[in-house]
């Protein structure tokens, strides 16, 4: 399609209005080298030998001479003129059919430009699993018959219709939309989303429905299945290659129009995409952790713009950057305000823990227990573990010790003995009696789950305990196994880190302790206060949530912080509308973009050579938003020393290239590395 609109647009005569049959047009494909190296992720241009017109499309795999040898490329695209005079020609055609197309090319090249990643890295990651299934037969024929959906046999609510139509006038009418559909936990966001996907399925279009984690969400999976059959497809981490590329097929031959998953199932090759949706999309899981460090949301953005797509994301405590758009009229906000059935919400006490002084678990905390195990019903203990970092905190009034430029908590660094801003380095002495109050209560702190666990085994005699951490799961096997346990009712007290948080959903469970509100809040990170107000606000979200009325109780040294009061009034608003000021007035995301860089290699002195030089190449060219460089909060991981810097622009595009060619003028040693991660949202 491509070499013949191309050759009909050459051989076209304006003055003679004729098409002269042309055979001397050599066409040139723009190829990719499969293998990514800094110095080949370029194109190159080869030209196409008669006997491979056919066969070298776009998203054909290549062999390609290559220096004094061949190697396997990509094609990207076919164009009339090479850039260079000797044009090699292409050896081979190695695949019998494409590996991509000429969309997933555009993604690539917005992922690899956006993120700041090699283009070849970009069209492997937008490739999936279907770089590698060549030897899978294609058939190309349309497989699907028609929706079968089952009837839901659900009437909706007033709010769940409302929000519904929206959503399906937008498929029907192809416009390219995003809604926030904010529902407060049980209120029925699950039921829209399928509602919406049977009306995408209506249209002849497929609905990609991201999750959080795939293994924490095992309820989501089983209600789509039921309702769709075998007409979904989920996409997990735990599947085999083979799988997974079985998977991609049906995705292809549109025997599954539906695709659940995790954060890559995005790249599901949907010829025809109507809707995707996005559950809880304030979760960190959605950030790539390795290059491209790509947000699902915004590759979600792209594709709805490219597909003429909708996009529904789903949340009881949106991020600020999503609510924040709302606000400015960019998104449609959907609200779902009621539980279903009028279930209420759990009654939230927060306990003042600098009149509990010594105690990890408050004496309120205790006799809930107690009262739980009694009556036969089950609790979750949740604590917040974040084993690196240690502050300090004043127990008798929950004073802390911010960076005085940055407002962020400083953390304590053993070894020299001070408390530091892992963002503009400044450090200083830490206080002995507080600067507050002047009592001699500074603590540091830093909790344990053991001590957690001990302390509960001795106030309970023979409470059957289950712990819920990564390590429980990687012991257990699997997510589902505790899920299971726990839901069966073989366990009386889960406890557990930021995974007890999601997804749940037991009927006993009536008591939620939160152990620590504070561990999060003070993490040195511009987003604690959001994370926070989200986490408590989602585990709060556990208790009660059937017949049994739910209690929860909320530990915490600083019990006036916003993000503590709003969570315990489950009130969204309340907190936004604090924290949106503060973000403001340090010109924070929404009111900025951040480029956060990491410089890390084995030599401190190294490192930290580098890590200056590029930080005055960008002050040189920035002028301001740079800030650092400074030892980063986990300053040495696995050998690896490390310093960040971070930028914050109002211009990312203009940054971006200041970033990439300060970092190319760097006479940085081989073993020193620079990092680059396009708007962050790990610790910032
Ligand atoms: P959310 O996704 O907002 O947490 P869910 O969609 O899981 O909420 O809904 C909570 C419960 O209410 C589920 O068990 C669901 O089947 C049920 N439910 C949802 N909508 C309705 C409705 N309109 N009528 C009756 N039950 C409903
Ligand atoms: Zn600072």
């Amino acid at each position: 399609m491509d070499i013949w609109s191309c050759q009909v647009k050459n051989a076209y005569d304006p003055k003679t209005r004729t098409i002269k049959l042309c055979y001397t047009i050599r066409m040139y494909a723009e190829v990719v080298l499969a293998k990514t190296s800094s110095f080949s992720d370029k194109v190159y241009h080869y030209s196409i030998p008669p006997n491979l017109v056919d066969k070298i499309l776009v998203g054909a795999q290549v062999l390609i001479p290559f220096g004094p040898r061949s190697t396997v490329g990509y094609v990207i695209g076919l164009v009339g003129k090479a850039d260079v005079e000797k044009v090699k020609d292409i050896l081979e055609a190695t695949s019998d059919h494409p590996l991509f197309t000429e969309k997933q090319v555009e993604l690539a090249k917005w992922i690899a430009d956006y993120y700041c990643s090699f283009f070849s890295s970009a069209l492997k990651l937008v490739m999936g699993s279907g770089g590698k299934e060549q030897r899978a037969k294609i058939e190309d024929q349309n497989k699907s018959q028609g929706a079968k959906i089952k009837d839901p046999k659900i009437k909706l609510t007033d709010e769940q219709e409302a929000a519904f139509k929206a959503i399906k006038a937008a498929v029907e009418a192809k416009q390219t939309k995003t809604f926030l559909l904010h529902g407060i936990t049980g209120s029925g966001k699950t039921e829209v989303y399928m509602r919406a996907t049977a009306a995408v399925l209506e249209q002849g279009e497929s609905a990609i429905i991201l999750v959080p984690e795939i293994g924490l969400t095992p309820q989501i999976v089983e209600r789509f299945r039921d309702r769709f059959g075998d007409q979904i497809a989920v996409l997990h981490s735990a599947l085999t290659l083979k799988q997974r590329q079985i998977e991609w097929q049906r995705i292809k031959n549109k025997e599954a129009q539906i695709i659940l998953g995790a954060r890559s199932a995005i790249f599901a090759p949907v010829e025809k995409l109507g809707l995707v949706v996005i559950d809880e999309e304030y979760e960190t899981t959605y950030k790539s952790d390795k290059s491209p460090r790509y947000h699902a949301r915004e590759v979600s953005d792209f594709l709805a713009k490219q597909h003429k797509a909708v996009l529904v994301l789903g949340s009881a405590t949106p991020s600020l950057e999503t609510y924040y758009q709302t606000e400015q009229g960019k998104i449609t906000k959907l609200v779902l305000s009621k539980r279903i059935d009028d279930r209420a919400l759990p009654e939230v006490k927060i306990i003042d823990m600098r009149e509990d002084r010594g105690f990890i678990l408050s004496e309120q905390l205790r006799l809930e227990l107690k009262t739980t195990i009694e009556n036969k019903q089950q609790a979750i203990l949740f604590i917040n573990r974040r084993g690196y970092f240690t502050f300090i905190m004043c127990q008798k009034c929950g004073f802390t010790v911010e960076c005085p430029q940055c407002a962020i908590s400083l953390t304590y660094h053993t070894k020299e003995q001070k408390l530091r801003c892992h963002r503009c380095d400044y450090s200083t002495t830490p206080p002995r009696v507080c600067p507050q109050c002047n009592a001699s209560a500074i603590t540091y702190f830093g909790t344990g789950t053991q001590r957690i666990e001990n302390e509960v085994a001795t106030l309970i005699p023979g409470v059957r305990i289950l712990r819920y951490d990564r390590d429980a799961v990687s012991k257990r096997g699997s997510h589902e196994v505790i899920f299971r346990t726990f839901a069966e009712g073989a366990a009386d007290i889960l406890i557990g880190t930021q995974m007890v948080t999601k997804g749940l959903d037991v009927a006993n469970v009536t008591l939620v302790g939160v152990v620590s509100a504070d561990t999060n809040l003070r993490l040195p990170d511009f987003r604690a206060a959001e994370h926070t107000f989200q986490l408590l606000t989602q585990v709060a979200g556990r208790a009660g949530r059937h017949h049994l009325p739910g209690k929860v109780i909320i530990q915490s040294y600083s019990p006036e912080h916003y993000a503590i009061q709003a969570a315990a009034k489950q009130d969204y608003e309340l907190f936004y509308n604090q924290e949106i000021k503060h973000r403001q007035e340090l010109g924070y995301p929404p009111f900025s973009k951040i480029i956060s860089l990491t410089i890390s290699g084995k030599e401190e002195a190294k490192v930290a050579q580098v890590a200056e030089e590029l930080g005055e190449l960008l002050k040189a060219e920035l002028k301001q938003g740079v800030l650092g460089p400074a030892s980063a909060p986990v300053p040495r991981v696995r050998g690896q020393w490390r310093y960040g810097m971070l930028v914050k622009t109002g211009e990312l595009k203009v940054a971006s290239s200041i970033v990439a060619q300060a970092i190319n003028k760097l006479k940085s040693p081989k073993d020193v590395r620079v990092t680059i991660d396009v708007e962050p949202m790990g610790l910032v």
